[in-house]
């Protein structure tokens, strides 16, 4: 058989085949009038997704790298901040803070347990002094989504600004930045941005931005003041990744045709088909409060979790992805977001299946695809 290549993991993710041609083309120098319209039509696009009136910034790197910019540009060393680790990239804020020496109180949660707003109102009460906190809009390493909205009423009423990973949620789930008040938005271009990894974004409020201003801890090719500057000047401050932001535009142009609302309903639907079938195959949800975004399934008794990975990924050559250190082996993800659509779904799903009848698990096959069936018929349009 045509061993055929299926991208199922939650970053990076497939890109629509007109943004990959929209790479194909000779380059174009980037101190140009031509390329400040693309780049100002994508920021704009960019502040459409965000739904923010505010400034966002392009930068050239993973996601992480504007996790790092927002540490930086916004504290200054030994002030005290709260992260938010519930899974791998919580967790990633707290490293990312002690590396520049910031007093991190860490709230550690069991992976998939949600985080309430008052339980953050009682930290932030328990601890007056901090100037930050850290959280995480959809936690790609356990399918989580978090209540940004609550965290954000809370940290409205404080000093602290409300800081976000939305790397993996960002266009699949809602998080309007100001609306919800959230202070940082961070993002990155191969989760639901539909294009190749290798840019992240990120935007500022003016409460966020007034600490900009305050802050000294060292930075230099991530330095926001910088990046504000050129922007202003329809520009940016070193060589940026012209062919990636060209692609950008056009995913872009695909994501505002489509609609912000049809793009979380689109989600909704995917996240509600793979959750139908993994129930009916026999399987639990890793997550108590499971998001549109990746689907964390527990591996269940007497089956190995690696070998479910192993197959699907070498055998059937379906891209799921395992669960991450200190879990691994201990429940495996279905991701479902970016330019994935319903078939994508059952794809996934049809080699789940294949793969614990192979392993041994006992139970109906083809169950699972067809509760997908159900789900994705009941809401096609
Ligand atoms: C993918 C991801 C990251 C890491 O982003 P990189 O682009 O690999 O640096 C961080 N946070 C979340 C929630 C993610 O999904």
């Amino acid at each position: 058989m045509i061993k055929k290549y299926y991208l199922l993991s939650p970053g990076p993710t497939p890109v629509p085949e007109e943004t990959l041609a929209a790479a194909a083309v000779p380059i174009i120098h980037h101190r140009t009038s031509e390329f400040s319209d693309i780049l100002m039509e994508t920021v704009e696009g960019l502040k459409y997704v965000f739904q923010t009136e505010h400034d966002v910034f392009i930068l050239t790197s993973s996601g992480t790298g504007a996790m790092e910019l927002a540490v930086t540009n916004t504290l200054c060393p030994g002030d005290k901040v709260i992260t938010l680790n519930a899974g791998k990239f919580g967790e990633r804020w707290g490293h990312i803070c002690r590396a520049y020496g910031v007093d991190v109180r860490e709230i550690v949660l069991e992976w998939g347990e949600p985080f309430t707003k008052e339980q953050l109102a009682d930290e932030l009460r328990a601890n007056p002094e901090t100037k930050a906190f850290f959280s995480i809009l959809s936690e790609t390493s356990t399918g989580t989504v978090y209540d940004i909205q609550g965290y954000g009423e809370v940290l409205a009423q404080s000093d602290a600004i409300l800081v976000v990973d939305g790397i993996s949620g960002i266009g699949a789930t809602p998080c309007p930045m100001d609306e919800w008040k959230v202070d940082i938005i961070v993002a990155g271009s191969q989760k639901s941005f539909m294009i190749p990894p290798g840019l992240a974004y990120i935007a500022f409020s003016p409460k966020a931005w007034n600490l900009v201003e305050k802050s000294t801890m060292p930075k230099f090719y991530f330095d926001a003041k910088k990046y504000k500057k050129s922007l202003g000047k329809r520009t940016t401050p070193y060589t940026p990744a012209v062919s990636l932001i060209i692609q950008q535009k056009k995913s872009l142009d695909i994501i505002k045709a489509m609609g912000l609302e049809k793009l979380f309903e689109h989600h909704r639907i995917l996240g509600d088909t793979t959750r139908a079938a993994v129930h009916a195959i026999g399987l639990e949800l890793l997550s108590k409060i499971p998001g549109n975004i990746v689907t964390a399934v527990k591996v269940p008794a007497g089956v190995d979790g690696l070998k479910i990975v192993k197959t699907m990924q070498g055998k059937y050559m379906a891209y799921i992805a395992g669960a991450q250190d200190p879990h691994k082996g201990e429940f495996f993800r279905i991701a479902h977001l970016g330019y994935m659509g319903g078939f994508d779904v059952i794809t996934a799903l049809a080699a789940l299946e294949m793969t614990l009848a192979e392993l041994g698990f006992d139970f109906e096959t083809g169950k699972g695809i067809k509760a997908a069936e159900e789900i994705l018929k009941e809401n096609w349009e």
